[in-house]
């Protein structure tokens, strides 16, 4: 049986409005992450997918259910969890080498085994060559590579994307979309479990093994299902068909 690494149970979420009425964003939701699964959370803008996915991360704390990482509530658990933003927020006064090596160094790890894993990291995002560049010399789809390779340089239990490629041009999203999916497929990834956000159903339906389907006001689960089929002509026929259902 595959191994369960998050699960969120009854989560609920409120916004405080000024006019003292609470505003709900996200109704009573479970859902859960298994170890080796691409799931990719799927909705119209303002749906609540950010703000479902900060609850599994810890970023955002419910305002009512539980959140737990192997079992036990998120605020006790020991979380290793990455997250690529859409805008890339990377650190524009730091090399492309730094940028990557900061999340290690923040967690005390020593020079020389922060430099070559962070070394390692970038080769495999293809980064190769550009880790004394600045983040303004490079284009969106390199900016998104460092991205990806700051998150994953610390080997995250899971890697949270949220709308990772929604700033970049069609073409170069695409790109990067097959890049990580075919490193993913040959294991090269480390990290157990991804967890992307998106609003393009094409993403969803090509990245992920398992679809979330996220309806609005407040937010709340319309469909989670397993995409079953490789050939991408099947998956989409088949991810499709239970969209429309
Ligand atoms: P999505 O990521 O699907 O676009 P969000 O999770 O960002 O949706 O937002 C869901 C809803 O919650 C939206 O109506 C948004 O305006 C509202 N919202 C998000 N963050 C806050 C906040 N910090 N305070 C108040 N309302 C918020
Ligand atoms: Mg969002």
């Amino acid at each position: 049986m595959p191994s369960q690494i998050i699960r969120a149970e009854r989560v609920e979420k409120y916004y405080a409005q000024p006019s003292e009425n609470r505003i709900q964003v996200i109704s009573p939701t479970d859902l859960a992450i298994e170890a080796g699964e691409i799931v990719a959370l799927l909705g119209p803008s303002g749906s609540g997918k950010s703000t479902l996915m900060r609850m599994l991360t810890g970023l955002s704390v419910p305002s009512a259910g539980e959140v737990y990482w192997h079992e036990k509530p998120i605020a006790t658990a020991e979380v290793n969890v990455s997250i690529v933003f859409q805008s890339f927020a990377l650190f524009p006064w730091l090399t492309v080498l730094e940028n990557v090596e900061a999340p290690l160094k923040a967690r005390g790890m020593e020079a020389g085994e922060r430099r070559k894993r962070s070394m390692k990291i970038l080769d495999t995002v293809g980064l190769d060559g550009f880790q004394a560049a600045y983040p303004k010399e490079l284009s969106g789809g390199m900016r998104q590579r460092v991205g990806f390779a700051r998150a994953l340089v610390v080997e995250p239990e899971v890697l949270f994307m949220d709308e990772p490629f929604s700033a970049l041009d069609v073409l170069t999203a695409e790109n990067l979309r097959s890049e990580l999916l075919e490193l993913w497929q040959k294991k090269t990834i480390p990290t157990q479990s991804i967890f992307i956000v998106t609003h393009n159903i094409e993403e969803a339906v090509l990245l992920a093994d398992r679809i979330i389907v996220l309806g609005r006001n407040p937010g709340h689960i319309r469909t989670d299902f397993k995409v079953t089929l490789s050939h991408p002509r099947d998956r989409k026929t088949a991810a499709f068909t239970q969209l429309v259902d």
